[in-house]
């Protein structure tokens, strides 16, 4: 379905974007790999479905390096069809507390990185006639939790972001949208039960269902194959009008 379509994932060499990148990858499409970590790892698992793979480590948070990863992309395979903003970092602390670095770094990474990733691909799928932008939000782009200000305000504006660009795309063969996940166990949240565990004294296994019970009725994690899935239907013809939405995968979190 997707032979000859590149897609871009930032941050997929972990997490939910690995998953999204090897959805995508089995459906034929080529992978621009981004991220940091176990970067080989992640190339191997993308590789073995059969997709070509190029890493471009840029730093989500810098500008100049994005620009470098859209040059890079486009000098590879031509252009970016499927953008994938996925690249997000979180930090939890009441806003007296707060760090102003990380408020900065978080507005950053899960928010401006979007923004330019978005005007940088845009020209090559206007003239295309086709693309897919795919903004990895969050339950937190709809709702807000205590302690995570900088996260919330930037999933927030990631989904107000999204709406704006399914409007400036609305008679083409573009549609932008949003996914918001709720939990999904990724290094990012496996932080958060650690955390929590030693708080509170309580075992990992007991830390998790608090975790789930306090937010998530279905007290089930989302997995990354299961979002990967829903970007892949983004991606065909039957999602060609499902234009501006943010598409909650949350086991009912914001339906409470
Ligand atoms: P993760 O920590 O497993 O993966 C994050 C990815 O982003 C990694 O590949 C990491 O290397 C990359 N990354 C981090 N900082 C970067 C930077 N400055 N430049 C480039 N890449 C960078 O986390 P995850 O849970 O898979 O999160 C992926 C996205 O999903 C994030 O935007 C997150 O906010 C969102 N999300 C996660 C959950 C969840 O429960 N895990 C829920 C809702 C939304």
């Amino acid at each position: 379905m997707l032979q000859g379509k590149t897609a871009l994932v930032t941050g997929s060499t972990s997490g939910i974007g690995l998953g999204i990148a090897k959805a995508l990858a089995a459906r034929g499409a080529q992978i621009v790999l981004n991220g940091f970590g176990d970067v080989e790892r992640a190339r191997a698992e993308i590789e073995a479905l059969g997709a070509p793979v190029l890493y471009h480590g840029a730093d989500m948070s810098k500008p100049a390096e994005i620009e470098d990863l859209m040059r890079a992309a486009a000098a590879r395979f031509g252009r970016v069809d499927i953008l994938v903003n996925n690249a997000g970092i979180q930090h939890v602390a009441p806003i007296e507390d707060f760090p102003a670095e990380r408020w900065d770094a978080i507005l950053a990474i899960n928010l401006s990185s979007a923004f330019h990733t978005i005007r940088l691909a845009l020209p090559a799928m206007r003239a295309a006639g086709w693309g897919r932008i795919i903004n990895v939000a969050s339950v937190h782009g709809l709702v807000a939790s205590a302690q995570k200000s900088a996260y919330v305000a930037a999933k927030h504006g990631l989904v107000g972001l999204t709406k704006v660009v399914a409007l400036e795309t609305a008679t083409t063969g573009i549609t932008c949208n949003a996914i918001c996940p709720g939990w999904v166990l990724t290094p990012l949240v496996q932080k958060q039960v650690d955390a929590k565990a030693a708080a509170q004294g309580l075992s990992p296994s007991e830390a998790t269902r608090q975790l789930l019970s306090e937010k998530q009725p279905s007290l089930q994690f989302t997995t990354p194959e299961q979002l990967g899935e829903l970007a892949v239907f983004l991606c065909s013809p039957a999602a060609d009008n499902v234009r501006g939405v943010a598409w909650n995968v949350d086991g009912g979190w914001v339906a409470q």
